[in-house]
């Protein structure tokens, strides 16, 4: 069980900040970034303050504690997500780990022949270092229908894929939908038919359990910085196999094993392999704490929990009459809607002079906006430090929004 109170106390952002208009701040703009709580702050202070050397280069006590700590991330970071330490790899972030892949594997393995397939509702992210592959290689991209609700299913990829299909790049949870795709599914779909399945977990690895070995998908990337912790820091999950295939996206210090003045290289094995040059030791450290911080609350807690918020708000905004909503039967915390006749901008703004955190605008999946026919949306998004008297204040909000902005633009 979440006890909000209890939880909120963990986080300096909800307990100091008045915002700017001098309102509390209800934050609702995690699926943006998350709040950071004390201990994964502390941990990268602590890291600055009194261990601040370099990782996998000295011989000294210093260094041995950054190489322990360094060692122990990786490993929470598997044992959430049930992989081994190796298949963990450390990167900048979701981006980061989708380029890696793209262009350590696809941009290798892929000919004229093949075929990738994506879906309109995915993030930037994941479309564009795919276009890019499919520039280099000549393979095609196509796109797994959505259904009218814009969710992926499992029977909309069977129809789709086909023999030339080699890599499938979907969410587990869109960024702007919020729904959950079953990834157990689509990942047998796509090994019957000699495909990968790369997941973007961006959205999902922060609010849910997720077993890379039960669900047999072949990478997963995240964000350290919407799970709790530090920016400029994620991961890139890889089945060992495949990350042995895979070639280094960047090359540079700290992972090769030999290299001579005839260009002959031989690159340690993964995953330090990927981990060129100086690691962001900082930020290993906080998001360490941060994976700390989740799996004490438990990941089936915290999902279970943004439901029950979900479905309040959900009760709520169903009898307001001024709102079109986008994701009404989505199972997470993500909500898009607009207030009808008024321009999502304007929304946000006013949302802001209540001391409420949205996000408007395209959300970095603009070929998703064709399919919801409109410019724009207003996308708030929960979290388990999120209470039932944020929702109340975000309701209020969509309910007064329509008339004061009517009022105030006439
Ligand atoms: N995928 C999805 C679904 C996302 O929501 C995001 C972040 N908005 C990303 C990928 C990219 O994450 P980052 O900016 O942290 O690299």
């Amino acid at each position: 069980m979440i006890d909000v109170n209890k939880i909120r106390e963990d986080f300096p952002m909800l307990n100091q900040h008045k915002t700017m208009q001098n309102h509390p701040l209800v934050y609702l703009d995690s699926a943006a970034t998350s709040l950071k709580p004390q201990s994964v702050i502390d941990a990268e202070v602590d890291y600055y303050q009194n261990y601040s050397v370099n990782a996998h280069r000295g011989d000294y006590d210093l260094a041995h504690q950054v190489d322990t700590m360094v060692n122990q991330a990786r490993k929470a970071v598997a044992d959430l997500i049930n992989s081994t330490p190796e298949e963990v790899v450390f990167t900048s972030g979701a981006t980061a780990s989708i380029n890696l892949v793209a262009f350590g594997y696809g941009m290798k393995f892929l000919t004229s022949e093949d075929e990738i397939l994506l879906t309109q509702a995915e993030h930037a992210s994941n479309v564009l270092p795919w276009f890019k592959v499919a520039e280099v290689t000549g393979a095609k991209i196509n796109y797994i229908p959505l259904d009218e609700t814009g969710k992926l299913t499992p029977e909309n990829l069977q129809k789709t894929i086909s023999h030339k299909t080699k890599i499938v790049a979907v969410a587990h949870v869109t960024n702007v939908l919020g729904f959950v795709v079953d990834i157990k599914k689509i990942a047998a779909i796509c090994h019957e038919n000699g495909a990968l399945v790369i997941v973007d977990g961006a959205q999902s690895v922060p609010h849910m359990p997720i077993d890379v070995q039960d669900t047999d998908i072949d990478f997963l990337s995240f964000s350290g910085h919407k799970m709790l912790g530090p920016t400029g820091i994620g991961v890139l999950y890889g089945k060992y196999k495949l990350l042995q295939m895979t070639d280094p996206f960047m090359t540079g210090g700290g992972q090769t094993a030999k290299v001579d003045m005839c260009g002959d290289v031989n690159f340690l094995a993964p995953p330090i392999k990927f981990e060129a040059g100086t690691p962001h030791i900082a930020g290993i450290a906080g998001l360490k704490a941060a994976v700390e911080y989740l799996t004490k609350i438990g990941m089936d807690n915290i999902y279970a929990y943004e439901k029950e918020l979900r479905e309040y708000a959900m009760e709520k905004l169903r009898k307001l009459n001024n709102l079109t909503i986008y994701n009404p039967d989505a199972e997470g915390g993500i909500i898009s809607f607009n207030v009808q006749g008024v321009f999502a901008q304007d929304v946000a703004s006013y949302f802001n002079s209540r001391g409420i955190c949205v996000r408007s605008g395209q959300h970095c999946a603009q070929i998703l906006i064709e399919y919801l026919n409109t410019v724009s949306t207003v996308r708030a998004s929960l979290y388990f430090y999120n209470t039932k008297e944020d929702i109340d204040a975000f309701v209020k909000a969509c309910q007064e929004a329509g008339n004061f902005l009517d009022a105030y633009f006439g």
